[in-house]
């Protein structure tokens, strides 16, 4: 029996949350986070992620006088998808069904993103990655969660970061920002908050999807969080007042 209000989450890993603190590049933190992740399905938890590639390309420091923004975009792209297939086998690993979905196929690494599909998973206690961002440039996989997030009917879209929450002001500059317990779409916006990139934020708060921000720096946090912890922050708008 589940022990857990969550239903199905969509999780968002950074390629950033993936390495370990004393790595460069990599994927030293996700034998932790896999066993997180199972401990999550075992909870009756259903589980979708949306894997980032910073740890592995970082579109902003290519050498944009040379190599196109769309050619430096796709190259990321191809990064979440390299990242997928390893986090596809850190979860098989772990004991649970896992697979790969692209906006195209890319055989023999992945199949073609079906909402059916991925739902079917979902629903025998598989987990469906989401890698290649939306198979757009000019996107980020924070835009890919929140859109595959809506599209498998997640409760919630649940953002790994490296800090705690969201604060007022950047934490690590500021000694006395203050960290919020909840917000509404709006008042982050009103506040400028940094939640995520502006055209992600914008759909979610379009369609009052719920966000929880929490720091992966500690993978169990997302069992505790499952739980009913209260850990991190949670943005979310009553349905009645979304438009408001
Ligand atoms: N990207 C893209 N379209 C998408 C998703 C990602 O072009 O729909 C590219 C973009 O260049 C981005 C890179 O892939 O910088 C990696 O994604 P992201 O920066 O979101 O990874 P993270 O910072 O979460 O690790």
């Amino acid at each position: 029996m589940a022990d857990t209000t969550f239903r199905r989450i969509l999780l968002k890993l950074s390629g950033e949350a993936l390495m370990s603190d004393d790595q460069q590049f990599g994927h030293g933190r996700l034998g932790a986070l896999a066993d997180a992740v199972a401990e999550t399905v075992g909870a009756g938890v259903q589980v979708g992620i949306v894997v980032g590639a910073g740890n592995i390309f970082r579109a902003r420091s290519a050498n944009l006088d040379v190599v196109q923004r769309v050619t430096a975009d796709q190259v990321g792209m191809l990064g979440t998808v390299m990242n997928g297939a390893v986090v596809r086998d850190y979860l098989r690993a772990a004991g649970l069904a896992a697979q790969v979905f692209t906006p195209r196929e890319i055989q023999p690494l992945s199949t073609a993103f079906r909402r059916e599909d991925a739902v079917s998973l979902l629903a025998c206690g598989g987990v469906a990655i989401f890698a290649g961002g939306t198979g757009n440039p000019y996107f980020t996989t924070d835009s890919a969660a929140a859109l595959r997030a809506l599209e498998i009917d997640a409760d919630v879209l649940v953002k790994g970061t490296q800090v705690d929450g969201v604060y007022d002001r950047d934490p690590h500059e500021f000694a006395d920002a203050v960290r919020f317990d909840t917000l509404t779409h709006r008042e982050a916006v009103e506040r400028q908050l940094k939640v995520m990139d502006l055209t992600a934020f914008t759909l979610c708060a379009e369609q009052a999807l719920p966000i929880l921000v929490f720091d992966i720096g500690n993978p169990n946090n997302l069992v505790e969080l499952v739980r009913g912890a209260p850990l991190g922050t949670w943005i979310r708008t009553p349905v009645s007042s979304a438009e408001a």
